[in-house]
């Protein structure tokens, strides 16, 4: 008879990195209620409208449920139609494939595209595969789109990457300011906790910067609408105003921190006989030089309030009150921003510059007092960052150029010398113009949407997945523009159909077990990798030399030598808490907890510490540095964080003096402007209802009633002067494509005149057709928040 009880089982939300844990209601073998968990530190209860609508998002119509290869007369066949096979079939071909091009153009022709909505198991195991077994760094996540230059502006003034801040700052701050991020729309449930503080505590104040008026602006004391690229200038306006009002902690400074060129010519910025930009020689090399505290003074005084008010529209009253909140030592601030600083050609460059005032104040490390980098998916901490799953990583912040990391990683993985190729591997954007120039053949994607994400899809994008040299593999639970432009698909379990864990924005790593069967043949990113290693013999995928240093592996297939090594294999399957966890009980051994271990003895007394395994399936997740049993709230200060020695006060233990870097860099202007022809600004982004792509919240009914097709947003002013009004559809174009779409003049986004915004959420609107694949040259995260477009009626 049918079971009817409703059994509830804890995870944490699917979609964004706030990581609002929820619990999960299951009958029948089917997610059928979720709600958000009373007992979680970070969402107390409450879910967003995506996370309400969670047990919907595995059950669309379209679900993908065989492995589906192109095929014509029974053969494969690049313009052939998808036809189902066996997942031996498609292990087969794929195997084929893969080993011929291994043997014709090296490892660098094989390469893999994943995500920062990997679990953290498949991450790593993805990783290791690449790096380890198919020795090459051509493995990146879609997280080079989203937070790359948070990472590059972290490394490069603390050493260490992440937040040392937690969400325990919104509580305690005096004043928010929000640095390109509509948290209203992207993060929801910390807006309530900023909202809940804002209304509760009246001296508290909200400043709100970015290009347009948005969610955000509603809760703003201060809001102001900048043009695009002057946060830069802003920026540096704020430590010029600091200093030259003497509200330097020079306590906190002298003991600290070292100041630092941030190009080898930081040129002089804001100069009179230049009005824009003086501009910097070689600022892309990375290099930073000693720079003395007068001479970044110096570098400062052409950001003043008049040039700087000039050049970012802001009106200087509102400078000063953003500049004084920074500067009164009174007032505890913590500064959030997300895709407005790192999707920018000086993403990295952003990041520093707020951590330069931070850090002139010494308003950091304490609660309340916080420089917080929020992340856009919910393990792109855990796993993009944390597991290394970018082209220049290695786990727990190591890098692929640096010997001695190498060395850690090839001696924790139990592989001969000079097994991981020390140059970095082909990042997002590169291996779309691989794939593109035929240097790329072999590519799997899994866990994202790249055809839909990449800029520049026309001429950056599609061209390589249909170049004919190439085959495209990819792993979704749907059929994406991705999957569509693929030569196989392969279906995929999602969330709690496969065990998971996920790193949050707070450093907070949270862990769920399988809950219910994924439908027909899809199995989890996990499975599909580890069944994969299997088809390879160690002999063909390393050089004879190598083998020969390890002979014990001669003859094993990579599965044995990466995935049953003794230390991934060692937890028996009795130890599995749960009866459904087809992974364990297909591999015979705790996978999941196998690779959780391994992965965690790189970061365990390296400032990375994770608890044990099983200890996560009693919490609601812990922030690392776990040690000792206890969590740590905020890094880098004394009494807070178990790194910092005794006496020290605070210890940015990431350099090796321990002192943080305040690095000076300059303005420049953005690589498209509008001009006499592409006469408008855009800017793209997500709204509330849907998860990046649509893929998923598209096929939930309820939210995709709420907001069915994407619309462009502009100033009523400049739909009058074209002609146009509210409803009508558009011709959008750029100089790279164009689409139709239907303007919108009213409701949450609020464009200044010269400025449209489109949401990329919508698949029969590529949004990326019209965008500029411009990117940082430091962190190669794209621009996709500027570029020049024309509107006509269609
Ligand atoms: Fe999920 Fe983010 Fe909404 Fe929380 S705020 S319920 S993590 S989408």
């Amino acid at each position: 008879s049918e079971d009817t009880r409703v059994t509830w089982d804890k995870a944490p939300c699917r979609f964004c990195g706030t990581g609002c844990s929820v619990l999960v209601g299951t009958k029948n073998g089917q997610v059928v209620a979720t709600q958000g968990d009373p007992e979680s530190p970070v969402n107390r209860g409450l879910n967003c409208i995506k996370g309400y609508f969670l047990s919907k998002v595995m059950y669309g119509e379209d679900r993908l449920t065989r492995p589906l290869l192109r095929m014509k007369d029974g053969k494969f066949d690049k313009n052939g139609e998808f036809t189902p096979i066996s997942w031996d079939q498609a292990f087969d071909i794929m195997a084929e494939k893969w080993k011929a091009s291994l043997k014709a153009k090296g490892p660098t022709s094989v390469g893999m595209f994943g995500s920062g909505q990997w679990t953290v198991y498949e991450g790593y195991a993805a990783s290791k595969l690449h790096k380890a077994g198919f020795r090459t760094n051509n493995i990146d996540p879609n997280a080079r789109h989203c937070m790359a230059s948070a990472v590059g502006g972290f490394m490069r003034a603390f050493g260490i990457d992440e937040p040392m801040g937690c969400y325990d700052d919104m509580e305690a701050a005096d004043a928010f300011v929000l640095w390109g991020s509509n948290m209203a729309e992207m993060h929801p449930i910390l807006w309530t906790r900023i909202t809940d503080r804002r209304l509760s505590a009246p001296h508290v104040k909200v400043h709100v910067l970015s290009t347009f008026e948005h969610r955000s602006f509603e809760l703003a004391d201060n809001g102001m609408v900048f043009t695009p690229q002057s946060d830069l200038a802003i920026l540096n306006y704020i430590a010029h105003y600091i200093i030259e009002n003497d509200k330097v902690n020079w306590d906190f400074v002298n003991k600290h921190t070292h100041f630092k060129r941030g190009t080898t010519d930081i040129g002089y910025g804001l100069r009179p006989e230049h009005p824009l930009q003086k501009k910097a020689k070689n600022p892309d090399s990375g290099a930073v030089s000693d720079m003395t505290f007068d001479e970044y003074r110096e570098f400062l005084k052409d950001y003043n309030l008049e040039s700087v008010a000039k050049l970012s529209g802001v009106p200087e009253k509102n400078l000063i009150a953003l500049a004084e909140t920074y500067a009164d030592p009174k007032t505890k601030v913590t500064s959030f921003w997300t895709m407005g600083f790192n999707q920018h050609t000086r993403g990295v460059w952003a990041n520093n510059s707020v951590y330069n005032i931070h850090l002139l104040t010494g308003k950091i490390s304490q609660p309340g007092n916080s420089p917080f980098s929020l992340t856009g998916q919910p393990s792109a901490c855990g796993t993009a960052r944390e597991v290394g799953t970018f082209s220049h990583r290695l786990p727990a912040d190591m890098v692929v150029t640096n010997p001695k990391h190498r060395a850690t990683a090839e001696k924790i993985w139990k592989l001969p010398h000079a097994t991981i190729p020390p140059k970095p591997g082909y990042h997002a954007v590169l291996q779309n113009r691989m794939l593109k120039d035929g240097k790329l053949n072999c590519y799997w994607v899994m866990c994202n949407n790249n055809m839909q994400a990449a800029p520049n899809l026309n001429e950056e994008g599609l061209p390589g997945y249909r170049n004919p040299d190439n085959f495209i593999v990819v792993s979704d639970p749907y059929p994406t523009v991705t999957a569509q432009a693929a030569d196989l698909i392969l279906p995929t379990a999602m969330w709690v159909e496969k065990a998971g864990a996920y790193g949050n924005a707070e450093r907070r790593t949270q862990l769920w077990h399988q809950q219910v069967s994924a439908p027909g043949d899809a199995k989890s990113d996990l499975w599909q990798l580890l069944e994969f290693s299997k088809r390879f013999q160690i002999e063909d995928v390393w050089p004879e030399e190598l083998v020969m240093k390890m002979p014990e592996y001669r003859g094993k297939s990579l599965y044995e030598v990466l995935y049953r090594n003794g230390q991934i294999d060692k937890y028996p399957i009795e130890e599995v808490n749960t009866e459904l966890n087809d992974e364990a009980k297909h591999f015979g051994f705790y996978i999941q907890k196998g690779l959780f271990e391994e992965y965690a003895e790189f970061g365990r007394g390296h400032g990375h510490d994770l608890a044990p395994f099983e200890r996560y399936h009693s919490e609601r997740g812990l922030r690392w540095p776990v040690v000792d049993g206890k969590e740590t709230l905020w890094r880098f200060r004394e009494g807070s964080d178990p790194y910092v020695k005794k006496g020290k006060g605070f210890e940015f233990y990431g350099k090796p003096d321990g002192k943080a870097w305040i690095i000076a860099t300059p303005y420049e202007a953005p690589p498209e402007v509008p001009d006499a022809e592409y006469d408008l600004w855009l800017s793209t982004g997500r709204v509330l209802e849907h998860w990046h792509s649509g893929t998923m919240t598209r096929r939930v009914p309820e939210l995709y009633r709420a907001f069915p097709d994407a619309v462009i947003y502009i100033h009523p002013q400049d739909a009058q002067d074209r002609g146009l009004k509210r409803g009508d559809e558009v011709l959008v174009s750029s100089r790279r494509g164009e689409l139709k779409s239907r303007i919108e003049t009213r409701g949450r986004n609020r464009p200044p005149k010269g400025l449209v915004f489109m949401p990329w959420f919508d698949a029969k609107q590529l949004t990326n057709k019209l965008t500029l694949d411009a990117t940082d040259p430091l962190s190669k995260e794209t621009d996709f928040k500027k570029c020049a477009v024309k509107i006509s009626k269609a």
